[in-house]
This record gives C-alpha cells, structure tokens and sequence, in this order.
C-alpha cells in the first residue's frame, strides 16, 4: 500500500503546479516524493503517516527555537481571540517596529511587509528612487525573493532547478541588474567602473544560504561598501535568511559593518508571514505617506504575525545564550561530518557558521556559486534520501542551508551524526 503522502501529492499535482506552492519542497532535485506534514514540535516533523523526522529545514529559517515554541504559540492563541486583521495600526506593530530597531543597530526606521520578496522588492525600489538611478548588483548565487530583478544568476530553487533565468523576466528589467562573482572584490570593482554613475545599490547576502552556506572571505563586505562609499551606491544587506540567526542583530551585529538598508522575514515572523526592510531615517522617510516612494499591504503587520514576530524577538532578548549553543552544534555537526568524510575518503566540503550548515559533495572549497555548483548533486540525492530513510528531514536540494534549531539536544546530534555515516556509505 502507497504512503499517504504519495496519495496526496499525487492528488495535489492535479491542481497545484508541480503539486507544491513554493519549488524545492517537490524534492525534483533529489528524487521521490515529498512528504505531506501533519504537525510539528520542538525538534521534530511529523508526516500524514505518523512517522517523526528531526527537522533541519526549520521552514527555511524562522524556527530558531524549534517548532511550536509555547511562548510564541500562546502570543498567537492571544492575539487570535481579539481577531485576525483591522486593516487599521494596532499596538503590537508599535512593539515589534521599536524592538527591531533597538535590535539592529543600522536600522533607524522600519516597515513591515508580508515576506522576504516583498521586502527586497521595495528596498530597491528605494533605493532607486534615493540615489535617483536604475541598476542595481547582486551576486551569483544570491537568492533575494521572485522579484524580477532578482531572476538573474539566482540562488535556491532557481540554482536547484537549473533555470537561473525565469522566462517571463523581460529583457528590459533584466538590463538593470548586474551581476559580480562572490567573494571576489574585482568582480564587484569592475562593473562600478564600467557604471560608476548607474549603480543605485549592491544588494548581497552578507553570509549566503541561498548556494548552500558560503561564508565572506575577510574583508570582503568591508570592500563592497567602500566602493559602494566611492561611487555614492546604497549597500543593501538582505539578512531574510541571516537576520536574528547568526546573532540578535544579525550578520551585521557579528562584524559592526553598517549597510544603508536592511531587509529581514522568516525569523523576524516567528513562523507566520513577515518580512521587513529598514535603515537610516532619511532614506526610510521617502516612503509614502512620509514621502512619495509607493509601497503598500492589505496584511501588512497583521496582529498573528507580529504577536509570533514580537514573541519570537522578545524571546531572542531573554536568551542571549541561544547564539553560543547553536554554534557549538553546528559545529559539533560540521567536525563530525568532515570525519566521516575524510574516514570514508568521500570528496565532500562543510561550511558552518553558527546554526547554519552545508554538505557539499565536492573536493573544492566553496566560496562562490561557481564552486558550489561543482558539487555532485546526483550524490546529495542518495545522501539526502538515506538521511531521510534515518530520520533526519533536510532541505531537499545541494543548494540550501540547513537550519539547526535550539530545540536541538546531543542526543540530537549524535542521532544526526550516525543517520550521516549510513548515508554516506550509501553515496559510495
Ligand atoms: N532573501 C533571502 C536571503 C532569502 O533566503 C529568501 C527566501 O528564502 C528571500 C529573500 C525571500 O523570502 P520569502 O520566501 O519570504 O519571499
């Protein structure tokens, strides 16, 4: 007898393209059929057949605490018995906006939006409207949302999928972005010389999740904004992904480098759809109704949302100590692995930083999206299909960053460690 998640998925393919409402979750890249979820809490996921995954996706990042935190689930259980959306300010968006801002030390000013696209879509256009110029750089490999200006050498699922170009990109939105190499100042140095009075802004993950987890060389974030400074562009830090992850002020807050602009979702949402963009006052001040940049939402700070957001950041307030204990898993995780690697005499390479982690199967250190794709995605397959087969749900794709959680103990880890030793010995 077939599985239920295989009954509905094939149910679902019926009248959902390709049977999910977001890519990667089709497991097309690592074959089989995805798994239908019932319920969650703390470090598990539970499927439609009752079988229980430790879960390293975290929904794509917001769960930092694991699922179904009860702080975070009673904020909402309150917030829902006074209703779901006025459409009008309510207080908690009060809350949430002074608790961001206390939080990170470049944003001044903040609006909140409704996911991550929504924020990196109208952090450019501000851009764009502050420094009265069109284009725009991004980074091979960067994931920053669907937008339209952002299809072009994307990360995540469109690296996964094999289409860096998303049909229905126009030509004309394509001119405007354009694109460096990773970890590679000259890339970056180049283009401004060929534009110097064009860029209105580089957008970048400052740590990427979106090829895998590729982490800055030394002093290549404090390059890309001076010669943002020498060429008067915007430096937008999309931390939808690293926000709140890597410490309580983000990326940012692990190295003092201040962008212009800032967008923020997953985390900042507890769980519940939230994205946000801010930076200093002046720049912020341009969007309507303070100025005359258009950006708007029906749901945008929606009472759930922000309760979860506000629940989720005050928790990060109370337990500063979450960042140190993450780290010593992922790390604990990242040193486990490469023995097992170098044990089994697997070409494989682990970048770690903080809770956030990828296996690549390839024997090149990977630091940009050029490298990341040398990896051997037909064996992250069989890889990710045993760990699965073990117990251990991971993002199904090369080309993700899988999310450790607080809600993870040793016990955790150690049963992470020997589903990877299984699992490797199938890839050889
Ligand atoms: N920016 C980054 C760095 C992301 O990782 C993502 C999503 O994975 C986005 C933007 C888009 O966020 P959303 O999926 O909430 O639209």
């Amino acid at each position: 007898m077939g599985s239920l998640s295989a009954s509905y998925f094939e149910r679902a393919q019926e009248v959902i393209p390709g049977g999910v409402n977001s890519p990667v979750r089709a497991f097309k890249s690592v074959g089989g059929s995805p798994l239908f979820i019932q319920s969650a809490k703390g470090a598990y996921l539970k499927d439609v057949d009752g079988k229980e995954y430790i879960d390293l996706i975290g929904s794509w990042g917001p769960m930092l605490f694991g699922q179904a935190h009860p702080s975070i689930e009673n904020a909402v259980r309150d917030a829902l018995s006074k209703g779901f959306s006025f459409g009008a300010p309510s207080y908690n968006e009060v809350l949430i906006a002074e608790k961001i801002v206390s939080m990170i030390p470049s944003i001044e000013k903040v609006r909140l939006v409704n996911s991550g696209t929504e924020a990196t879509m109208a952090a450019i256009r501000l851009a764009r409207a502050y420094t009265k110029r069109d284009k725009i750089i991004k980074f091979e490999g960067c994931y920053h949302g669907h937008g339209d200006s952002f299809l072009i050498a994307a990360g995540s699922g469109v690296a996964t999928l094999g289409t860096p170009d998303s049909p229905g990109v126009t030509v004309s939105t394509a001119k405007d972005t354009l694109t460096a190499v990773y970890n590679d100042l000259s890339s970056l140095r180049n283009l401004f010389e060929a534009n110097p009075t064009d860029i209105s802004a580089v957008i970048l993950e400052p740590v990427v999740g979106n090829m895998g987890l590729v982490i800055p060389e030394p002093g290549f974030i404090e390059g890309i904004q001076q010669l943002c400074k020498t060429y008067g562009s915007l430096l937008i830090f999309d931390e939808v992904m690293t926000g709140f992850r890597l410490s309580s002020s983000g990326y940012q807050g692990l190295t003092n480098i201040q962008p212009d602009l800032t967008t923020l979702g997953k985390i900042i949402g507890g769980g519940l759809p939230v994205g946000a963009y801010g930076g200093k006052a002046e720049i912020m001040n341009m969007i309507a109704p303070a100025g005359p940049v258009y950006q708007a939402g029906t749901l945008s700070g929606n009472p759930l949302a922000t309760s979860a957001g506000l629940a989720m950041l005050n928790l990060i307030s109370e337990h500063p100590e979450v960042y140190d204990a993450l780290n010593q898993k992922g790390k604990a995780l990242a040193e486990g692995i490469r023995q097992q690697l170098s044990e089994l005499q697997i070409d494989g390479f682990v970048n770690q930083i903080g809770s956030m982690f990828t296996l690549f199967f390839t024997n090149k250190a990977v630091k940009n999206f050029s490298d990341a794709k040398t990896s051997d995605t037909a064996k992250f397959g069989i890889y990710f299909r045993e760990m699965l087969n073990q117990g251990v749900y991971l993002p199904p794709s090369q080309f993700e960053s899988w999310f450790l959680s607080a809600a993870l103990d040793e016990a955790h880890i150690d049963h992470i460690l020997k589903a990877s030793r299984i699992a490797l010995e199938k890839t050889l």
